[in-house]
């Protein structure tokens, strides 16, 4: 009896203890995983000192190949909140979710964006052919499309469905690259961007009630850097002149910086960011950047620079420098956070078409 007591005493004041760190300053971390670095930044942003925060694939890496290791799996199990861009950006994810048995909320923070499709099977021949209805939406294109109808025939420039469509079958080997139709790099958009800054801190309220005030402020913060920054990317762009405005680079990954600023990306066709480009492949994309008149070629800090090089020396276009697509740089690099990205890929680029 005399024992029981004492253990339910004690017990009881090891609980007040506990009860006394969740409440106050000390209270455990929340535990934050963000699948790349682009979403891990926001989240440090919103987050602050409140989140314990691991970024699955870092700077330079490529989500779309990325191989989860063991480790990965430890992590998402321990973790409050997964955060990740959705749309099939990470093509590891839903292995890593099921091998950790996490029972973290997963956040797709492209949530409430709206999506456009990829071009990735833009003016390939067979791929039209199970197309039917399909279009590009290009809205607030300031490429005019002089002598290119013909690529474009049939294809109504309007809202469009893509019920069914398989796109495994477009032969795109070796692709790593996968999307299906939707576009995943809402991200390249400052507007979306901060959407997922939204998802970011609905989720961090929901997961951590006592943090809320302060996540909300955080992104409230960061939010009017968004809009700065945004402001920003549109007079860089505005800059060069309209006829200019068509860029080369090596992965199909800016259609909603095209979108939202008005300058028209052409990727190479059926080129991913992990395949070897085949002789064919290279004389046909040095034959498209003669056919879309070009201004710049770029490279991508998570793609190798080889192809576009040879692009460039064949071509005579110039390559512009790098553009940060899928990632960040390093932390001392030029895009080594979110907002430093959009601003260098912007100046960037006007800087290779029309100077500093
Ligand atoms: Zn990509």
């Amino acid at each position: 009896m005399f024992k029981a007591i004492t253990l339910a005493a004690t017990l009881s004041t090891a609980m007040t203890v506990l009860g006394l760190a969740a409440g106050g300053a000390a209270a455990e971390p929340l535990k934050v995983v963000a699948s790349f670095s682009i979403i891990g930044d926001m989240a440090g942003e919103v987050g602050g000192d409140r989140i314990e925060l691991t970024t699955l694939v870092g700077p330079n890496g490529d989500a779309h190949v990325y191989e989860p290791r063991p480790a990965d799996a430890a992590t998402l199990a321990k973790a409050d909140v997964v955060l990740v861009n959705g749309l099939h950006f990470e093509g590891f994810l839903q292995r890593l979710v099921d091998a950790s048995s996490t029972k973290a909320t997963i956040v797709e923070l492209a949530r409430g964006v709206e999506t456009i499709d990829s071009h990735e099977d833009e003016e390939d021949a067979d791929a039209h052919a199970g197309h039917e209805g399909h279009s590009h939406d290009h809205e607030g294109h300031s490429h005019d499309h002089a002598g290119d109808e013909d690529a474009h025939d049939g294809h109504a420039h309007e809202s469009h469905a893509h019920e069914g469509h398989a796109h495994e079958e477009h032969g795109h080997q070796g692709h790593g690259h996968h999307h299906g139709d939707v576009d995943p790099h809402a991200f390249q958009s400052i507007a979306n961007a901060r959407v997922y800054v939204k998802n970011i801190a609905d989720a961090f309220c929901a997961a951590d009630a006592a943090g809320c005030d302060t996540y909300r402020a955080n992104a409230a913060a960061y939010d009017t850097r968004l809009a700065e920054a945004d402001t920003q990317v549109k007079a860089e762009i505005a800059a060069i002149p309209e006829d200019r405005r068509i860029i080369i680079t090596s992965h199909d990954a800016f259609g909603y910086f095209e979108k939202a600023y008005g300058i028209t990306f052409v990727a190479p066709k059926g080129i991913s960011t992990e395949a070897e480009a085949s002789a064919a492949d290279v004389a046909r994309l040095v034959e498209q950047v003669r056919e879309e008149k070009a201004s710049a070629i770029f490279v991508e800090n998570i793609t190798n620079p080889r192809l576009v090089e040879q692009i460039g020396r064949e071509t005579g276009l110039k390559v512009g420098g790098t553009l940060y697509s899928d990632a960040l740089s390093d932390a001392d690099g030029p895009a080594g956070t979110y907002i430093d990205l959009m601003l260098h890929n912007a100046r960037t680029i006007k800087g290779a078409i029309v100077g500093s």
